[in-house]
């Protein structure tokens, strides 16, 4: 993508321009996806726009969109490459959601029974008044 921001000191950067090499699954001229060097299960991979954006409110829709049109097909063919039966696409925000890398990235996580990786979140119960204010601020904010 022209004028897209580059950081010479970000790993994911270095990877998009092929100074440090990966594992490549798919290229063109704004995003690469590749497989991730410490894979959570078989097939673990990830999505990244060559733009160098740290979190996902910072992008043009432009960039997210050329990162989420991968999305349907790297899962069917991470499917018919490992036959995992279903698979978590996971994108952290932030050091306090999880983010190591600072430069955004979609994980595609391959799940098959028993892998032990889990993924429950205690969930809460929404407060009718909490909702009304909450849907007032963020649409507002909007
Ligand atoms: P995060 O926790 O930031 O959502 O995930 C970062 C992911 O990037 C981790 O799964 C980690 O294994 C992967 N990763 C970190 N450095 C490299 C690298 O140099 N090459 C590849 N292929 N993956 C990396
Ligand atoms: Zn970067």
């Amino acid at each position: 993508m022209p004028d897209a921001p580059s950081d010479p000191t970000c790993i994911f950067c270095k990877i998009g321009t092929g100074q440090i090499p990966c594992h490549k699954l798919y290229e063109d001229e704004t995003v690469l996806a590749f497989l991730d060097i410490g894979p959570l299960s078989h097939g673990h991979c990830l999505i990244i726009p060559k733009g160098h954006y740290v979190t996902i409110d910072q992008m043009p829709p432009e960039a997210v969109t050329a990162c989420t049109r991968l999305l349907p097909g790297l899962s069917r063919a991470v499917v018919a490459a490992t036959g995992c039966k279903g698979w978590n696409i996971l994108q952290n925000n932030g050091k306090i959601a999880g983010q190591a890398v600072d430069h955004l990235h979609f994980h595609i996580i391959p799940r098959t029974a028993g892998d032990n990786l889990g993924y429950r979140w205690p969930a809460g119960k929404l407060d009718p008044a909490q909702a009304k204010v909450l849907v007032e601020e963020i649409t507002r904010a909007l």
